[in-house]
């Protein structure tokens, strides 16, 4: 049997244990392979106590010094991929490829921001002889971080390399259905020596966790990515304390198929794009809105290829897509496409679970739902594509745009004039053309409206993770209150 870690807490640069513990399962034969330890109030308390050490430490120590050690834990990583993507498979599900994919993005992640960290230029802002206006950016302090399962090593990534590229500290929850990934991210660190206490990894009960860290006085961001209502909750209670946040939130995102594109390879490739991690994914393609020429061509292409997807084991080498993360995911699928069929969509394929055990559900296509499903309004989470004709790109567009979600859109058309509009009115954060990848480490992903705020990545994803401090200097003392430097 492929090894699994043993699992344990992070604190202070200190692997530990608790009595409490919780069981971590396979997805795909839904055995327990691991037990989790979960962190009380006494954990937290020293886990606090430790991110302060840490921050005054991490925050004075060179950018240039902070760089050197994220960058070797990103190379440990890579070192690590093969070892470490046989973990992720076991508690996420996905195929191993997927999960080796997974390693290296995660490391594209830490070295993007560690490139950053030497970058967080302030200003010297124009002012009058004798007066300086200098604008620094200091990191925030210390960061509550939450991540989600379905990327069980790059979204916990995604929050450390941000806190520490900007010289912050982090208490991460990840999720406990996937603690491995994240536990390896801080081994990698460990190992290349990264001061203690800068770096705290906890599990436990989340709504406990979030509800204990966000009050505190001495966090100073709360970054979390999972569902918009979880989210939402998150929020209100950062508001309380004045404390800024960071929020990746759900998606649903549109896929305008124009008529001038090959409708047959579109199809085909988009059914392996929702394949990708059981459609787990906040980025997932998920309502296509295929122009009428197109349309029956596309759906065919489309249900076609994605009845041929091979479910499996994610550990087995022919297993083209793994299971779904946990049995919530099992009925949202099945309570998704119950209701759409009850409410008239055609389903082109899948929509029966497996007879086999394990959390397994195939891709699904609906096709002609009407917009009174729930599937139409509700992020499936899941390996489940709508497929609805459009009257042209208008109709497309308002389709689109009718969803309070805006993360992720993508349209597939080669007129200039088509991407024009889309890059104008399509509202999301992201709008990729003619490729169905939404986020890669070099551009800031985020998005609109309820898919929440702030950006990960790019020039400015460390921004969210400082703050600007103003340093007004006069030369001489002032001797009279006069706007400074200006005689009056
Ligand atoms: P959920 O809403 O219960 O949990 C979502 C995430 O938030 C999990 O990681 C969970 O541990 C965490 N969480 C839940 N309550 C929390 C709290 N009070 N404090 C702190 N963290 C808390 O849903 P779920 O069944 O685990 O996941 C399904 C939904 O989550 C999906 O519909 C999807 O929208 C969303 N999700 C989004 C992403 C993403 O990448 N944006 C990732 C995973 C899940």
């Amino acid at each position: 049997m492929t090894d699994y870690p043993d699992l344990k807490l992070f604190i202070d640069n200190r692997w530990r244990t608790t009595s409490d513990t919780l069981p971590v399962l396979n997805p795909a034969t839904e055995a327990e392979i691991g037990r989790l330890p979960i962190a009380r109030k006494a954990e937290l308390d020293d886990a606090l106590a430790a991110a302060e050490r840490g921050f005054r430490v991490w925050s004075r120590t060179a950018p240039r010094i902070r760089a050197q050690i994220i960058l070797k834990a990103a190379s440990l990583l890579r070192e690590r991929g093969a070892q470490i993507a046989p973990s992720i498979t076991m508690e996420n599900g996905k195929p191993l490829m997927q999960a080796k994919l997974e390693v290296i993005r995660g490391s594209e992640f830490f070295e993007w921001d560690a490139g950053e960290a030497q970058r967080l230029y302030g200003q010297v802002v124009p002012s009058a002889p004798g007066v300086r206006y200098t604008v620094i950016r200091e990191a925030a302090g210390i960061v509550a971080g939450f991540a989600p399962w379905n990327f069980p090593l790059s979204q916990p990534a995604r929050k450390i390399a941000g806190a520490l590229a900007s010289g912050c500290s982090i208490i991460l929850k990840a999720a406990e259905e996937t603690p491995a990934g994240a536990m390896h991210i801080a081994q990698a660190f460990l190992d290349a020596g990264l001061p203690a206490g800068v770096l705290n990894l906890v599990f436990g009960d989340p709504a406990e966790i979030s509800g204990y860290l966000i009050p505190q006085d001495r966090v100073r961001l709360v970054a979390f990515t999972g569902s918009t209502s979880v989210g939402i909750h998150l929020t209100e209670m950062a508001a309380r304390a004045m404390t800024p946040v960071l929020m990746e939130l759900g998606g649903h995102a549109p896929v305008i198929v124009c008529d001038d594109v090959d409708a047959q390879a579109a199809g085909v490739m988009s059914a392996v794009r929702k394949a990708r991690n059981s459609g787990q994914v906040c980025t997932s393609p998920t309502r296509f809105f295929v122009a009428e020429k197109s349309y029956a061509a596309f759906a065919k292409a489309f249900a076609d290829r994605a009845a041929q997807v091979r479910i499996g084991n994610g550990l087995d080498s022919a297993t083209e897509m793994g299971p779904v993360a946990n049995a919530r995911r099992i009925a949202a699928m099945e309570t998704l496409v119950e209701d759409a069929r009850a409410k008239g969509a055609k389903v082109l394929c899948g929509g029966v679970r497996p007879n086999q055990p394990g959390y397994f559900y195939p891709v699904t296509v609906l096709a002609e739902v009407p917009d009174d499903a729930r599937v139409m309004r509700e992020e499936p989470f899941g390996p489940i594509a709508i497929i609805n004709p459009v009257s042209g790109l208008d109709d497309a567009i308002t389709r689109a745009n009718a969803l309070p979600f805006g993360l992720a859109a993508y349209g597939f058309t080669h007129s200039a004039a088509n991407v024009d509009r889309l890059t104008n009115e399509i509202e999301a954060g992201n709008l990729s053309i003619n490729t169905l990848e939404a986020s890669v480490a070099e551009v800031p992903f985020g998005g609109v409206k309820y898919s929440g705020h702030g950006r990960e990545g790019g020039a400015e994803g460390l921004h969210h993770y400082t703050v600007t401090k103003t340093i007004s200097h006069r030369m001489e003392l002032e001797t009279e209150p006069t706007v400074a430097g200006a005689k009056p």
